[in-house]
């Protein structure tokens, strides 16, 4: 862990490309329109630096009218956006992302990942060639995938010599991805979890949730941000109302204990839906 970005309580992480990443982001699916533009604000208020945005949420420029809105400067803020699947291949990819920054209103996203695989298309590597161009004309600083299994970021470093930053992925303690997460540690990917509240659909009665928030003092959403800090993972949490986001990001000062985070962990039952990167595709 490096030092804390300016005006922000929530510290970085390394990345493998020499620059560093918010340790916890704002997730920005269905922040729409006015409301969805005061959502963001409200979060950069309450110190996120982190956002995720990307095409298929049709919300980037929401996010650009926010980062103008908002008190931060733009080299305190991380703007993550993603390439989707129509956009695949080594010009498509470039054009989304021109498009991209243009909607925000940028020169330059902090990281850019493809959204997902979309396998039976057969244009991930040819994407990720764009993005190792995109990096190269300083259009994008980091670059990184989404939804790819170990065999897909395999496959990208075999064919092209350059490692993903990040890997986004589903990740929340009903699937909690530890052969992965390993994976990634082992060559030098940053785990970030999407969807790590299971989208408040049931998680926060679990008995090893309830239990650690009681022991610690904090609300199960703070126990379950905090297990996808100790198990090696960034999460991404969609919070549009300003006290949760509050909340969602104060999970620096409490650890849990090695046996908190086991029995969390072995709340592990599958996916939140049938989205299988090898058989579910998104245009
Ligand atoms: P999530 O963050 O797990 O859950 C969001 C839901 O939980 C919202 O309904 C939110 O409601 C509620 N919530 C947030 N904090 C809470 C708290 N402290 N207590 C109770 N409820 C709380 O789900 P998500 O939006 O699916 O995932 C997060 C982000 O991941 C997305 O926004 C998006 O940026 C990204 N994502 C990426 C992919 C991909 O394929 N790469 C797929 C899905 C999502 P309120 O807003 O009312 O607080």
């Amino acid at each position: 862990m490096s030092s804390s970005v300016h005006g922000s309580a929530i510290p970085t992480l390394d990345l493998n490309d020499g620059t560093s990443i918010p340790q916890v982001g704002l997730g920005t699916y269905a922040m729409k329109g006015d409301e969805g533009v005061d959502a963001i604000v409200a979060g950069i208020g309450n110190g996120y630096r982190l956002l995720d945005t990307a095409v298929n949420y049709e919300n980037e420029r929401e996010v650009g009218q926010a980062i103008a809105n908002s008190p931060a400067g733009r080299d305190e803020l991380f703007i993550t956006s993603k390439i989707p699947g129509r956009h695949h291949g080594y010009e498509e990819a470039i054009g989304s992302t021109e498009e991209s920054l243009a909607r925000i209103g940028l020169e330059r996203l902090d990281l850019h990942l493809i959204h997902w695989p979309n396998p039976s298309v057969g244009k991930y590597v040819d994407t990720w060639r764009g993005l190792i161009e995109l990096r190269e004309r300083g259009l994008v600083t980091s670059i990184g995938v989404s939804n790819f299994t170990e065999a897909m970021l395999e496959q990208l470093i075999a064919e092209t010599g350059v490692t993903p930053a990040v890997n986004q992925v589903e990740l929340h303690p009903y699937f909690p991805q530890t052969e992965l997460i390993e994976f990634h540690k082992s060559i030098g990917v940053q785990t970030e979890s999407w969807s790590p509240l299971y989208r408040d659909q049931g998680l926060f009665n679990e008995a090893p949730i309830a239990e650690a928030a009681s022991a610690h003092g904090v609300e199960p959403a703070q126990v379950v941000l905090r297990w996808h800090l100790e198990v090696g993972s960034l999460p991404i949490p969609k919070s549009a109302n300003p006290a949760r986001q509050g909340l969602n990001a104060d999970i620096f000062d409490f650890n849990l204990t090695p046996a908190e985070v086991d029995a969390i962990t072995a709340l592990e039952r599958g996916r939140m839906k049938d989205r299988d990167p090898l058989t579910h595709e998104e245009m």
